[in-house]
């Protein structure tokens, strides 16, 4: 095996130029040109006062999208799985029983994150698709009085259910532990509310319903959480996630130097919270619940079913089957490079069985709908399955007029 021909091969590089696609997936979604043009402005230092004055706009608005006062809320510098290992490694302490429900992909990394913590994980189970069953978690509880922690994903990406994240916080809550909560795809999409309904520790992503360039982890903790990490026994295992350490950049007027924050990625965070402000929470989670009744409608028109049972939907993640004998991968293909859009596919013992529409913060607007169910109808047709476009748009029009 020879090695590359660098010399050679470096006139023909170009700037890269990426195609302008229309992110339909399970994240990233499409960036508002705001938010776009924010990554682009000077890059200062980290430590410039300049910079920090935009980092305290940067958590209180962080706070208005989670719906909390608490004082420990900033963006992780890193994708939603650094927010995730953030709150485990800080949370668990070797030898803790943390209580894990699993109905999906994300908290299936939640065991792996308590065990390598050290922690053990009893896990409850649900089946992919279907919510977390708040008498399983109950029941849990009774056989491990012991447990400190329950962990469980609010808004699971990979099947478009969602739980009830209050009801499930206050089982803990009176069970005397704490909850550790993904919200990497609630956040901004639908309901979430971190005081109200009593959410210990809470990590969610950049790129989903925010709409922000990937790889921020926006994380908040209660005063509950900071005491349990605050009296731990022993010290973080992970010196880069330790919040007694990265809280004296984030949360100190000493502002030291901890790790070069992610600076440019930060001021389109900024922009984006910005964009959802002016829009208003409120009115945001009205927008996805609006527009999902709208492709709702306009898929299961073309003939196609929903995965997840009516209450327990995303609006932000919409799976449905794929139809008996259409070929899944190659309706990926085409509508990507036909169309320039994507959508997700199946993981687990879903992929190859379903497709998963996002309709995540700036990918939420109508003429993506319009857009999906056109190309979707065009592909199927193509492929020789006899689809009725124009049945689908009378359908999503009319919901969305409705
Ligand atoms: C996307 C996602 C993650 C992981 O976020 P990354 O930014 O890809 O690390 C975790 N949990 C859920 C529910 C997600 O949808």
């Amino acid at each position: 095996m020879s090695a590359p021909d660098i010399h050679s091969a470096r006139p023909s590089f170009a700037s890269f130029a990426p195609p302008q696609r229309t992110l339909m997936g399970p994240g990233p979604s499409d960036l508002h040109p705001r938010t776009l043009a924010a990554l682009s402005r000077p890059t200062v230092g980290h430590l410039d006062p300049s910079f920090v004055g935009m980092m305290d706009e940067l958590k209180v608005l962080l706070r208005y999208a989670f719906q909390t006062e608490n004082a420990l809320t900033f963006p992780v510098s890193g994708p939603g799985s650094v927010g995730m290992e953030t709150c485990f490694d800080n949370l668990v302490e070797p030898g803790d029983t943390v209580i894990v429900c699993r109905n999906g992909v994300f908290g299936g990394r939640m065991i792996e994150n308590v065990e390598r913590a050290g922690g053990i994980a009893i896990v409850v189970d649900d089946v992919w698709g279907e919510t977390v069953d708040p008498q399983k978690v109950e029941d849990a509880f009774k056989t491990h009085p012991e447990a400190k922690l329950l962990a469980f994903v609010h808004a699971e990406t990979s099947t478009g259910a969602r739980a009830d994240a209050q009801a499930l916080a206050e089982i803990a809550r009176r069970h005397g532990a704490l909850s550790i909560v993904d919200a990497v795809t609630s956040l901004a999409g639908c309901e979430l509310r971190v005081d109200a309904w009593g959410l210990d520790a809470v990590y969610s992503g950049s790129q989903k319903c925010l709409s922000s360039a990937p790889g921020l982890s926006p994380v908040t903790f209660s005063e509950a959480a900071l005491e349990r990490i605050k009296g731990r026994s022993r010290r973080v295992q992970s010196w880069f996630m330790d919040l007694n350490l990265v809280l004296d950049y984030w949360n100190s007027a000493k502002r030291t130097y901890h790790h070069t924050a992610p600076i440019n990625n930060l001021y389109a965070l900024h922009e984006s919270l910005l964009l959802l402000a002016e829009e208003g929470i409120e009115n945001a989670w009205a927008r996805h619940a609006r527009l999902h009744r709208m492709l709702r409608a306009g898929l299961e028109a073309m003939g196609l079913q929903f995965v997840v049972a009516e209450p327990w939907r995303l609006p932000q993640l919409n799976t449905v089957y794929v139809p008996e004998g259409v070929n899944d991968p190659e309706v990926r293909r085409r509508l990507l490079n036909n169309f320039n859009l994507e959508i997700g596919a199946g993981l687990g013992p879903l992929a190859g069985k379903v497709w998963r529409f996002g309709l995540m913060g700036q990918s939420c607007r109508e003429e993506n709908i319009i857009l999906c169910l056109q190309a979707l109808a065009e592909t199927l047709n193509a492929l020789g399955l006899p689809t009725d476009g124009d049945a689908a748009f009378a359908s999503a029009h009319a919901a969305n007029t409705a």
